[in-house]
């Protein structure tokens, strides 16, 4: 299938690691021109000497996401480098742990400002290119979102509102032609998740645990799995879906919990 995104200037927040990176990999597959906007200088260094693109001071932006006026300055640095701003792909986020219990009112709102505000802030300034190219939005939400967690609930908080806005704001956009998804994946071995894994006595066991609690082949999700569904979604060969929660998760969240 060709997903024609040859030439497409694709922003990726968080694109240096993870989930980020594997989606700036397959942008590069797909000959799109990604834009990493991610505030780890190593791995972006890292993950642009890998992809040997040329102009490569073009293709990252190191920033801290939770300032507004660097957003701006991400989309405006990719748009003035390339000319245009084909996709938005609202990714970066941290499971911080703050709960309610061992949370405060002070650290609520830090994590919304780590896991959400850049969400929009990235939309509201990329959206006069989006218009211009008719382009889309993909955000990156959590299972958790739908299922809660415990102890984090600046994070869930975040997901469950970023779900809220790709509807709205597939509303919105509609008479634009711009296209708002999310894609919530569940289990996705990553730095940040193996992180979390390391909080727990014996992470191996606990990776195992989990991993036999995921209805497909008892594994976790690849982070080139929910990049093969995000440049699906960024393509034409998705014009007719807009407003959608796409699970890239082995069943994890819907199937009957009998099965495992
Ligand atoms: P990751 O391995 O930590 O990679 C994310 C990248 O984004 C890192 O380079 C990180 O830098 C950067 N980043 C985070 N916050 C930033 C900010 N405020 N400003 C600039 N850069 C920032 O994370 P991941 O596991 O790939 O997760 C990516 C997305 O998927 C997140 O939204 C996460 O909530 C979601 N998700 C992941 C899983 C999973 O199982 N991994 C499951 C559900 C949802 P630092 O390393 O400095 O933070």
């Amino acid at each position: 299938m060709d997903l024609g995104l040859s030439g497409k200037v694709v922003l990726i927040t968080g694109g240096a690691k993870g989930i980020g990176a594997a989606i700036t990999r397959a942008a590069v597959r797909e000959g799109a021109v990604p834009v990493i906007v991610d505030r780890d200088a190593s791995a972006c260094d890292k993950i642009i000497s890998e992809l040997k693109l040329a102009r490569a001071h073009d293709h990252h932006v190191i920033v801290e996401l939770q300032s507004p006026e660097n957003c701006a300055d991400a989309v405006e640095r990719a748009a003035s480098a390339f000319g245009r701003v084909d996709a938005l792909i609202n990714n970066a986020g941290v499971n911080d742990t703050v709960g309610l219990e061992r949370g405060s009112p002070e650290k609520f709102v830090a994590s919304l400002q780590m896991n959400l505000l850049h969400y929009y802030n990235m939309a509201h300034y990329a959206l006069p290119h989006l218009k211009k190219s008719r382009g889309c939005i993909v955000n990156i939400a959590s299972k958790t979102a739908v299922t809660g967690q415990g102890n984090t609930s600046g994070y869930v908080a975040s997901k469950g509102a970023i779900l809220a806005l790709t509807r709205e704001w597939a509303a919105e956009l509609l008479s634009f032609d711009i296209r708002v998804n999310a894609v919530v994946p569940a289990e996705v071995l990553t730095p940040l998740y193996e992180q979390w894994l390391s909080n727990f006595p014996n992470p191996g066991a606990k990776r195992k645990a989990l991993e036999a609690k995921i209805p497909l082949e008892q594994r976790m999700t690849t982070p080139d799995e929910v990049a093969a569904m995000v440049l699906f979604l960024i393509s034409g060969q998705a014009s007719h879906i807009t407003g959608q929660h796409l699970y890239v998760d082995g069943g994890y969240v819907h199937l009957d919990r009998a099965l495992t």
